[in-house]
């Protein structure tokens, strides 16, 4: 009997990791792409000289001390990826003179806070402890949730069992609100920043254990050419993709997915069809809604997002080696990036730990500025588009005057600018404005995923930042396993995950 045909819609990670495993079980996959480059988010772009990388800042499983180590070695040879492991991890600055390091080993962070925040001192050590605790944790697993037997689950939660307490204290708590629990202003920043104000501390505490263990590194060469790894396992397996492939409509016939359609109007048949591509696209435009259920709905109107950026590269003819990667600026007045948006600080990242990014001597500087305000963003892309030129200029101008203050040497090395708004994000991804990374992992949200199916509709699944919480690429890696062993074990197929 020949292969099912797989068609999957999207070649970021997910489709491409969903593919691999696809394949390595006997199928026959073709990913319809609509971009030109595999990789979705996972991206670069070359300006002039520099390569513009706005993805990948730490790969979690970059090294044996996590289980998506293996996961990545299934795919490809991760050990022979040359990672760079930062010693400090970001540094938040009060303009005064003073810093607080966030190193990335935990006996040196804690040496930091106490000397800066000795006031603070039975909450970091609380703090340090706790996330010590989790340095063992977990979050991998070998096996789709929706695919374990009653075993398989009982396991896990033995294996969860030491964590619950750690978690118990501090799963409810966004950065924002653990802040509060300390006195010092600095240091109520930096654990603000661990990752973000609106995100789970956990998420944070967890990051903390990757760096410490030095399995979150990142790869030389950028996010692209990390991508395209990935990519070349996946044709070498067998698989097409198909570039420049804008899918419509999922062709459905009784409830069953049978195929796609593409934006020019051609139809490609398949035994399945997998979405990789945006959440709210995939349900609300290429199926119309039809299937998307209850709890769905209740999820896609309650549930927050990653917000969008406005991503800011400058291409300084300067040397950063030395200073930390990742600096906190505060600023002395706010910046207002869009009417709904002011900004009180600015992180500004140097890229020169990889060389391949800018020419000798000089270095890539990325500048993630974070809103919710994908609509403004759009409407004057749409309405006036001198003005949205212009208002990426303001920005890019009122950049190079703080960094002109706190660097030195700047306007003048200025040698490439490119900036792209929620609606290059959007325009790019396809993702629901603009929306960086999926949803946002809340203590609301836990560490919960959505379903790969949709409620009525056969033949059809999803992977993907949008069907899990926290984004990110080993997520979407096992979000596309999980999707391949779940249609092993619907075909009565016993799952393989090497070749
Ligand atoms: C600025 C930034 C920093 C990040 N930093 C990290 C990090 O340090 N570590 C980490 O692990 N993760 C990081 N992430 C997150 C991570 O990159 C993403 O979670 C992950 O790459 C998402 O993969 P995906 O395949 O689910 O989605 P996407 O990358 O969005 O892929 C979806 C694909 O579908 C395609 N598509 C969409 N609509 C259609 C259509 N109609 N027809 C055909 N194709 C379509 C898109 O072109 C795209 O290729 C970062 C992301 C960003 C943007």
């Amino acid at each position: 009997m020949a292969n099912k045909t797989i068609s999957i819609i999207g070649g970021g990670m997910a489709g491409l990791c969903a593919g691999c495993y696809l394949l390595m079980n006997g199928y026959d996959v073709t990913i319809y792409e609509m971009n030109s480059t595999p990789g979705g988010v996972c991206t670069s772009w070359k300006r002039g000289d520099y390569t513009v990388d706005l993805c990948v800042q730490w790969l979690v499983g970059s090294g044996p001390a996590s289980s998506f180590y293996e996961r990545w070695n299934e795919l490809i040879d991760i050990g022979n990826i040359r990672f760079v492991n930062h010693d400090e991890f970001f540094r938040v600055e009060d303009g005064k003179g003073n810093h607080i390091s966030v190193f990335t080993n935990l006996d040196r962070l804690k040496a930091e806070f106490l000397e800066k925040a000795p006031e603070d001192e039975k909450e970091i050590r609380a703090f340090i402890r706790n996330a010590k605790k989790l340095l063992t944790f977990d979050m991998g697993t070998d096996e789709a949730r929706e695919t374990a037997n009653i075993w398989s689950r009982l396991a896990a939660f033995w294996k969860m069992l030491p964590y619950l307490p750690t978690f118990g204290k501090y799963i409810k708590l966004t950065c924002l609100q653990y802040s509060e629990h300390f006195k010092n202003p600095l240091l109520k920043k930096v654990i603000c920043n661990l990752p973000g104000p609106g995100m789970g501390i956990i998420f944070g505490m967890i990051t903390l254990t990757w760096f410490h263990n030095k399995t979150a590194g990142y790869p030389i060469g950028g996010s692209l050419n990390f991508a395209k790894k990935i990519c070349e396992r996946y044709t070498e397996l067998g698989g097409k993709i198909v570039f420049n492939a804008r899918v419509e409509k999922v062709l459905v016939k009784d409830d069953a997915a049978i195929g796609i359609e593409l934006e020019s109007g051609q139809q490609y048949f398949a035994d399945l069809v997998i979405s990789a591509a945006d959440g709210h696209t995939t349900i609300f435009d290429m199926l119309k809604g039809k299937y998307a259920g209850k709890k769905l709905l209740e999820f896609y109107e309650t549930a927050k997002p990653f917000p969008s950026l406005v991503f800011v590269a400058l291409g300084i003819k300067k040397d950063f080696t030395g200073l930390p990667h990742i600096i906190v600026l505060p600023l002395t007045e706010p910046l207002s990036l869009d009417p709904q948006t002011q900004l009180n600080d600015l992180v500004v990242h140097h890229h020169s730990y990889d060389q391949t990014l800018a020419p000798p001597g000089c270095t890539l500087l990325t500048l993630s500025l974070e809103t919710y305000n994908y609509n403004y963003w759009n409407d004057l892309y749409i309405k006036n588009r001198e003005l949205y030129k212009q208002q990426k200029q303001r920005i890019a101008d009122t950049i190079i005057d703080i960094l002109e203050k706190r660097f030195g040497n700047i306007k003048t090395n200025v040698e490439m600018t490119d900036i792209s708004t929620p609606v290059s994000f959007q325009r790019f991804s396809g993702n629901w404005k603009g929306s960086y990374e999926g949803w946002l992992l809340t203590p609301e949200t836990g560490l919960s995923h959505r379903s790969h199916t949709l409620e009525g509709l056969r033949n059809f699944y999803m992977c993907g930042q949008w069907t899990q919480v926290g984004g990110g690429l080993p997520g979407v890696l096992v979000s596309g396993r999980d999707t391949a062993q779940i249609i092993c074990y619907n075909d009565g197929k016993k799952f393989v995950s090497t070749k």
